[in-house]
């Protein structure tokens, strides 16, 4: 495809845009750059405000303040049609009665282009349906017509891509072919793409960035590995994988770490991992995913190497699942507590009533706002 990669656009900057519907504000006033040629993802729930946020980028929404610019082009108050920027959704919306070829040909035809055959033939082998082309739309799988519609949005050559749930409605399997498809589609022609998704597990394959909403807001903003390692409150926490959370108070600081107080124990927590105030006596929720941890039986626990934290409990369930086996532990420390772990050695002894000890590095701790939520 010979897409023109030195004239993308320029970032996607949102200053101040917001939605309001009545007194319902969908979207509060929000700032965000999408760095241009970067794979974006707005990620959250349910009405969390993701696709009016891409709508008024599309230009299909017009916001109730701010500003959207593209590069230095400040294009609020243009209409859709006149942005550089296309949008596909999760409803394909492919002409029936058109072959492929001619599906994707459209938006050149319309513009009054008449020599189409090399531009379709090369966006066709782009989304890997060259041998496709003069098939009707239902003679193609949901995925293949998901890629034709790809086609359709990429023929004009637009600078930015808007994906409204794309892949919402192919199976599982499909969905996860395409979203390596979608990541290598828009590594080769290298414009921006900014990607709708409730499903973190997508959002985090596809995009370099993701920004993660709740209630109109944008909670948190970083890449995949940033977000899971170092979320900045409970809600991120828990929408990109499973946590657990050991309520814990400052007791000191130690170094570049802070020494906390959970229970009758210690926990260090290195500070710049640290969301929540370190002054001695604040509250911490100190987090750390599933996988981190490890298990040892209480027997062995001199085996533990020194500097890690840990807590003392007793399984209450374990479940072989494949990969791994996720036991599930009171915590002796704090009753309710309840740890899924992962990566442990088998050992027949980790069986439900034994006391084990759960041990993980401090690099791997992260401390929440007790008082955030
Ligand atoms: P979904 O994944 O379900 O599409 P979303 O995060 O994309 O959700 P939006 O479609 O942006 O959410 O909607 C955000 C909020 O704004 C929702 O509560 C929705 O009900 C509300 N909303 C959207 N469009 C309108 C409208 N035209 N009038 C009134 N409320 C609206």
């Amino acid at each position: 495809m010979t897409t023109n990669k030195t004239d993308h656009g320029g970032d996607i900057r949102l200053s101040g845009i917001a939605k309001t519907y009545g007194s319902f504000t969908a979207v509060h006033p929000l700032d965000l750059t999408v760095p241009q040629g970067s794979f974006f993802a707005l990620l959250g729930a349910s009405g969390c405000g993701k696709t009016t946020t891409l709508r008024m980028i599309a230009g299909l929404e017009e916001p109730s303040a701010g500003t959207v610019h593209l590069g230095d082009q400040d294009v609020t108050a243009l209409p859709p049609y006149k942005r550089p920027v296309n949008t596909v959704f999760q409803s394909y919306a492919l002409f029936p009665h058109l072959d492929i070829f001619e599906n994707v040909a459209f938006g050149l035809r319309r513009r009054g282009i008449k020599s189409v055959k090399k531009q379709v033939g090369d966006m066709l082998d782009l989304v890997q349906l060259g041998e496709q082309a003069r098939k009707k739309p239902h003679q193609l799988s949901g995925g293949q017509q998901q890629r034709v519609a790809v086609a359709r949005a990429l023929i004009n050559h637009p600078k930015v891509l808007l994906l409204d749930e794309p892949l919402g409605a192919l199976d599982l399997k499909l969905r996860r072919q395409m979203q390596l498809e979608l990541k290598r589609i828009q590594t080769e022609v290298g414009i921006t793409f900014v990607h709708v998704t409730h499903d973190q597990e997508e959002a985090m394959t596809m995009a370099d960035t993701v920004a993660v909403m709740n209630a109109g807001r944008v909670e948190q903003l970083g890449s995949p590995t940033d977000l899971y390692e170092n979320p900045r409150t409970t809600f991120v926490a828990n929408f990109l994988g499973t946590s657990n959370f050991i309520e814990a108070e400052v007791d000191s600081k130690s170094g570049d770490d802070i020494v906390l107080k959970a229970g009758g124990g210690k926990l260090v927590l290195p500070e710049a991992r640290c969301g929540a105030a370190t002054t001695p006596g604040g509250k911490v929720l100190v987090g750390v995913r599933p996988e981190k941890i490890s298990l040892t039986h209480a027997d062995d626990a001199g085996e533990i190497p020194e500097g890690r934290n840990r807590i003392n409990g007793k399984i209450t369930n374990g479940s072989f699942i494949g990969v791994c086996t996720q036991y599930v532990v009171d915590s002796a420390v704090c009753p309710d507590f309840e740890v899924y772990v992962q990566n442990v050695d088998r050992d027949t002894r980790l069986v439900p009533g034994a006391d084990v000890v759960l041990h993980w590095s401090p690099a791997h701790t992260f401390g929440l706002d007790a008082a955030q939520d």
